[in-house]
């Protein structure tokens, strides 16, 4: 099983948008450009939800059944370890095997000895074909890295054998992820990580590094583009380069996850990928769940009452919502409107506070970051949520495939300005 050069995380919290998101991809192949959907939801998002592994599966398969879609699709076991992988195994095809919380842990010197030797014909310059600066290589360089990153690689090849002995090495794609390190891998450590990889056999097709910057839910980048395109250029250097020097599989690529509206790194990614004839692998999935409160309340109405309910409960339960994501929001308490407030507002000025249109003085970054932790709200109303989004479906898959298309797909893999509002 080999994915294609590109790929995009779709599927949704609740499990209803697929079709919604396939659309932007078939509209993406009526101006040339394969796409290729993988569902992704987290160990933690189903359990959050209530849901299982199954039901993801089911999702992606009804949607691809209604939309007709003809090409590969995937369901991602998404950020799985050895404690939590089994219950993906049947429904699932690709696995993003997290080991980030393994790095620095201690290895045996025996181990890391054997790794520099096998390593010692890097020592010196090593020149990767496109890198901003050759990469100075020592004996130490390699037994730094190898003591910060054998183990976690080491635990990755565990899991990958584990999931092939049960599914079978070729019926499934095989992600490694470290995007959620502490700190953002140098050129150097990816090219030594990559080669620890193919030491221990793990055919990678998608690797998950850090960048540079904070990758926040729901909202754009913050950070510094030019750093961050430069790093993203010497990845996508060293990967190319990885592939040929350590025999890996050859459509290996780069996966960006971490946050979901990386809005301003899409033209600097885009002009990357041209650059490397590069492919990509993005996750993107979790913003869905708000395209549907946009829907919701752009419907007026129950819809627009339910919105204003999820966000009133919301605000009460802010601590309890926001603590399983604080490393990865950033929300001022002061600049969130109250309840009351919100409770006055039109359907157009609910929409406009949480549409991502970043040239709106409307867009509220902190409403729209907490409603994004605040799906657990629309969970717990179970039928009454689930007959409005039947009820207002219309507006809310136009949403749905507008928010996809335009503001997602149209900059990443098309190089045309980002979307704005959707009117
Ligand atoms: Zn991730």
């Amino acid at each position: 099983m080999n994915i294609e050069k590109y790929s995009l995380g779709v599927g949704d919290r609740f499990g209803f948008e697929g079709a919604a998101q396939l659309r932007a991809l078939q509209k993406a192949q009526a101006f040339g450009i394969d796409i290729v959907p993988v569902w992704n939801k987290s160990n933690r998002e189903h359990n959050i939800i209530g849901t299982v592994p199954e039901d993801t599966r089911k999702a992606a398969d009804t949607a691809v059944k209604t939309c007709n879609w003809k090409s590969s699709y995937y369901v991602d076991a998404d950020h799985i370890g050895l404690a939590t992988v089994d219950r993906f195994i049947p429904s699932c095809n690709f696995f993003t095997i997290d080991v980030a919380d393994y790095i620095g842990n201690q290895t045996t010197s025996e181990s890391v000895s054997a790794f520099v030797k096998d390593m010692s014909r890097f020592v010196g310059t090593l020149e990767i074909p496109g890198i901003h600066q050759p990469v100075a290589v020592t004996t130490g360089t390699v037994m730094d890295i190898a003591g910060k990153y054998l183990y976690a690689v080491d635990e990755a090849g565990k899991v990958y054998r584990h999931i092939a002995e049960r599914k079978g090495a070729d019926n499934f794609i095989a992600e490694v992820s470290f995007d959620e390190a502490n700190n953002p891998q140098t050129p150097a450590e990816l090219f030594f990580i990559l080669a620890a990889i193919a030491r221990e056999g793990i055919p990678i097709q998608t690797i998950a590094p850090k960048f540079t910057g904070s990758f926040l839910k729901g909202i754009d980048y913050v950070g510094n583009v030019g750093r961050f395109a430069q790093e993203f250029e010497d990845d996508l250097a060293v990967v190319a380069h990885a592939v040929n020097v350590f025999h890996l599989p050859s459509n290996l690529k780069l996966s960006v996850h971490s946050g979901s509206d990386k809005f301003s790194l899409y033209p600097v990614m885009y002009a990357a990928m041209r650059k490397f004839n590069s492919g990509i692998h993005l996750k993107t999935a979790g913003t869905t769940w708000l395209e549907e409160l946009i829907g919701l309340a752009a419907s007026g109405g129950d819809g627009l009452k339910a919105a204003k309910e999820i966000y009133v409960e919301a605000m009460k339960r802010y601590d309890e919502l926001c603590k399983p994501y604080l490393p990865v929001i950033d929300i001022k308490k002061e600049m969130l409107p109250t309840p009351q407030h919100v409770a006055s507002w039109s359907a157009e000025e609910y929409v406009a506070a949480l549409q991502h249109n970043q040239s709106s003085s409307a867009y509220n970054l902190h409403l729209r970051q907490l409603l994004h932790v605040s799906f657990k709200v629309a969970a717990e109303m179970n039928g009454t949520f689930v007959s409005l989004l039947a009820e207002c479906r219309t507006a809310i898959e136009s949403n749905v495939t507008y928010n996809l298309f335009s503001r997602h797909i149209e900059p990443l893999f098309l190089g045309r300005s980002n979307g704005g509002s959707h009117d």
